[in-house]
């Protein structure tokens, strides 16, 4: 006990202005009315023992939806976000409304699948007591609000939000400074504990901040959004902040780290920093060991690449020489590419699906021999809703601990000829949908009309118009089949044109159903994030995946839908690959063979869209056999694909990925 109060005091005397700000929320025994005892004991942990520094760019860790910390004080107006417009095509009712939600505001430090992975990720390896640090960006102005102008497309606003007064976000005194042409950058430390399911085990993500009156304005402005990318400044700054300030921050805490797993590029200045801290050691192998990197990206034009004068103009030459030590683009002596960087100094490296495994082999035929792949996941106790659990904790005897076991999810077969589970898994389905249906009421969706969804970030290979290619078609087969109502969602980068001409088209579609809305109805909901990512993933009845086979990484957001039983309607790309023969849905379109990757600009849309329709008739058929106006039919097949879509949530998930992560690649 007396060691625990000293870690205590030693840990509340880091805190800026504690006794002003913090000390009512954080007390001898909790921590923003969490358990504080995990916290120390992860203090004592991080410098006793050795750890994995987990480095990320974003972190997508939705507080809203999951372990939300509360806080004495009361929340202030820029962390309760609120309003959302809607595209329907019932002008009318949008013109009268908008989405009012009153939760938190999940941290902006995301932009998307990446973050919410990382998120994921670190959520699970609390739950596995994991000896891990990670690191991140406060990013002050977090990825950007959006804001839809009918038929204008998408308008990018800054989003608002008070870190100072964030419940769980505490500032620490640290300061470490990075080196760079234009003078010291001070960065300052946050943190932010991530605890276990169970609450039992917490581990602390840091965040990087330069918005402080130390730095001059150019320097403060650094960490202000997401992958500002107007130039490369900030891009270099921001791998700067990210790479070099992480083992910097780390080493400022005194934490005792044994390896460092990078994600993407983003992260491998952290290589260049130890390089030089351990002054250009000769045993390379050694020296690599310590690092893992992990690629996320599946297109070449994905990987950062840097050119050397451009390095220079900010970026000291000693950093520089160590880069291009490891970091040579093979094509291009003058540019540092951040992909080989890591490549070329880690011991492992991997792909985030098998598929994905085998795009990365054909990239890097020179390293094919080395590439892994671990498969990604969800955290589900993120992402399932209440009524699905409940639905699983009713058949604890089926499905026993699932909370400390994922894999106890594959035990659904055993239920699969039981009639009182197939009724009660639809009833949990329907009260998902209702869920979504009370959010966005005044638009009048029904529980019992077929209800498919596209949500994700807008980019040109996952073709999310793809569904509207031909209006005409859509509408024959509601004719024929039944009425259908569609979900949309998705920002599309600032910068990405494409992306934003994909809004502006999609807002045209919309418009040209305008009148249809007894047989189609679509909304397209401003602002995705983390909490209408829950809500969709786990309300409708069919969940939308059309990547540009083989462009899609990985994808997560239909292993979000499956741990809830929502079937899938999907190219064959990513994760999909290995649940192909699981029938968990239908897949269509495109696939990808033999050894040459494509050009991800040819987007095969009049192919794809119309293997699309085709299977789309054979989804509604089956919909509408199944649930014939509120009519169950438990017998359908489509509760057959449920349950083994829950299966497949047995495999797809954080907790499988990151024992895998543990196994083969850290070992
Ligand atoms: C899960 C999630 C994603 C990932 O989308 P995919 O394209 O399926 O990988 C993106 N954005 C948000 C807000 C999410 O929750």
């Amino acid at each position: 006990m007396t060691q625990l109060t000293s870690t205590f005091e030693q840990f509340t005397g880091t805190i800026e202005a504690f006794d002003n700000e913090y000390a009512q929320d954080i007390t001898a025994s909790s921590f923003f009315e969490f358990p504080l005892k995990p916290v120390l004991e992860a203090e004592q942990r991080l410098t006793q023992m050795p750890n994995t520094a987990y480095l990320s760019m974003e972190y997508g860790l939705s507080p809203s939806i999951y372990h939300q910390f509360a806080s004495k004080k009361p929340l202030s107006n820029d962390n309760q976000f609120s309003c959302h417009e809607v595209f329907s095509n019932q002008w009318d009712v949008d013109h009268k409304n908008e989405i009012c939600v009153n939760r938190m505001l999940d941290i902006p430090i995301y932009s998307g699948g990446l973050g919410v992975l990382a998120g994921d990720s670190v959520k699970s390896a609390a739950d596995l007591n994991l000896p891990l640090v990670a690191v991140g960006v406060l990013w002050n102005k977090g990825y950007f609000k959006q804001k839809f102008w009918y038929k204008r497309g998408q308008l990018p606003e800054e989003l608002k939000w008070d870190p100072a007064s964030y419940p769980g976000l505490i500032p620490l005194k640290h300061r470490i400074v990075l080196g760079t042409k234009e003078g010291d950058l001070i960065v300052r430390l946050w943190k932010y504990y991530i605890y276990s399911e169970d609450f039992n085990y917490a581990l602390p993500l840091i965040l990087l901040d330069t918005d402080i009156e130390e730095n001059k304005e150019e320097f403060r402005r650094l960490t202000d959004q997401l992958y500002r990318s107007d130039d490369v400044r900030w891009k270099i700054f921001q791998r700067l902040i990210l790479g070099v300030g992480a083992v910097k921050a780390l080493q400022s805490l005194q934490y005792n780290i044994e390896r460092y797993h990078l994600n993407e590029g983003h992260a491998a200045f952290a290589i260049v920093e130890k390089y030089l801290q351990e002054e250009c050691p000769e045993d390379i192998d050694a020296f690599k060991q310590q690092f893992v990197y992990t690629c996320h990206t599946p297109v070449i034009a994905g990987h950062d690449r840097f050119a050397i004068h451009d390095l220079q103009q900010f970026i000291t030459q000693d950093y520089i020489d160590a880069a291009c030590r490891f970091g040579r683009d093979p094509e291009a002596e003058d540019l540092i590419n951040l992909t080989y960087l890591s490549l070329n100094a880690t011991k492992r490296f991997n792909a985030v699906a098998q598929k994905h495994g085998e795009v990365m082999r054909l990239q890097f035929p020179d390293f094919s021999a080395k590439v892994n792949a671990v498969t990604n996941g969800i955290h589900l106790y993120t992402w399932l809703s209440e009524h699905t659990e409940s639905l699983f904790d009713q058949y604890q005897n089926v499905f026993g601990n699932w909370r400390k076991d994922s894999e106890l999810l594959k035990n659904v077969h055993q239920l699969k000829n039981n009639a009182q589970f197939r009724a009660d898994l639809f009833a949990a389905h329907q009260k998902n949908k209702r869920e979504l249906i009370n959010v966005t009421k005044p638009w009048g969706l029904d529980e019992n009309v077929f209800t498919i969804a596209w949500a994700r970030r807008i980019t040109g290979y996952k073709r999310p118009a793809l569904l509207f290619h031909d209006v005409e078609r859509i509408l024959e087969l509601a004719d024929k089949y039944g009425k259908i109502q569609i979900l949309f969602a998705g920002k599309a980068h600032p910068n990405d044109d494409i992306g934003g001409a994909h809004i502006e088209e999609i807002l045209s579609y919309i418009d040209a159903l305008n009148h249809k809305h007894d047989k189609v109805k679509v909304l397209i909901l401003e602002n995705y994030d983390t909490y209408f990512g829950k809500l969709l993933t786990s309300a409708v009845d069919v969940w939308l995946n059309n990547p540009l086979p083989p462009f899609e990484a990985s994808g997560t957001s239909g292993m979000k839908a499956i741990a809830n039983g929502v079937l899938q309607l999907t190219t064959l790309d990513g994760w999909v690959v290995e649940a192909q023969d699981d029938d968990i849905g239908w897949v269509f379109g495109y696939e990808h063979t033999g050894t040459e990757l494509g050009d991800e600009r040819q987007l095969r849309l009049d192919e794809d869209a119309d293997a699309l329709y085709k299977t789309l008739a054979k989804v509604l058929e089956l919909y509408y056999k199944t649930n014939d106006n509120g009519v169950i039919n438990i017998d359908s097949l489509w509760l057959d694909k449920m349950i083994n879509a829950i299966s497949c949530a047995g495999f797809f998930n954080t907790q499988r990925m990151m024992m895998e992560y543990k196994k083969k690649i850290w070992k």
